[in-house]
């Protein structure tokens, strides 16, 4: 998405340890016009494919989400990254690596709200290294729902939790992808 990457270019910050900060229109403050576009974007690239339901996670993933799932007119659901307790059972749970803290944590979703019926399109704003698509692929598996692929806002090719997961036969989109931040220069796949 030739938008998406003007606007890194122009507004992204690179931070040491191959970190993109985007802030000023999608991560902390967000550009709802652009928001909207992305959805669109997403829609169209996923037309067709029946999905059902839109997941993510809290929090970063839930605005690009929701703009995609109004799109397709599904509902969005996220992952909540706190420990609720799963004494009842009530809850699909697993645990993620975060690349941006350097911790684990676990995800968990209702199972009142990921079906079996489900056909499941996961949406996050950062591609890395995959832990946290890897996660939210776990909680569809243990709900029995069908996974239908990954939109993301902005893939890292050069960490290749991507490519590792489109070799898993994981349909993955990125509506731009960057191949390297080396010396704060942003270069993207052609
Ligand atoms: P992964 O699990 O694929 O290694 O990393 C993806 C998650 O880490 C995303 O949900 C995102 O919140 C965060 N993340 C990874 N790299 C970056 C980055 O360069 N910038 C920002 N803002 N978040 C990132």
């Amino acid at each position: 998405m030739r938008r998406m990457e003007e606007r890194i270019l122009r507004d992204g910050k690179v931070l040491p340890g191959g970190i993109l900060k985007v802030g000023s229109f999608l991560n902390q403050q967000i550009d709802t016009d652009f928001l909207r576009a992305m959805g669109q974007e997403i829609a169209r690239l996923y037309a067709g494919s029946g999905v059902t339901k839109i997941l993510t996670i809290e929090a970063s993933g839930i605005a690009i989400a929701a703009a995609a799932a109004l799109e397709l007119g599904v509902p969005m659901l996220f992952a909540k990254k706190h420990k609720t307790s799963n004494v009842d059972g009530s809850v699909y749970s697993t645990v993620v690596h975060s690349f941006t803290h350097g911790t684990d944590y676990t995800v968990v979703v209702s199972r009142d709200y990921l079906l079996p019926s489900d056909r499941v399109l996961l949406v996050d704003d950062f591609l890395a290294n995959g832990a946290a698509l890897r996660g939210l692929a776990e909680l569809t598996r243990q709900a029995g729902a069908e996974l239908v692929g990954a939109a993301i806002a902005i893939e890292k090719a050069f960490q290749g939790g991507g490519d590792a997961l489109r070799a898993d036969g994981v349909r993955v989109e990125s509506l731009a992808v960057i191949e390297s931040l080396e010396d704060g220069a942003i270069t993207f796949r052609r």
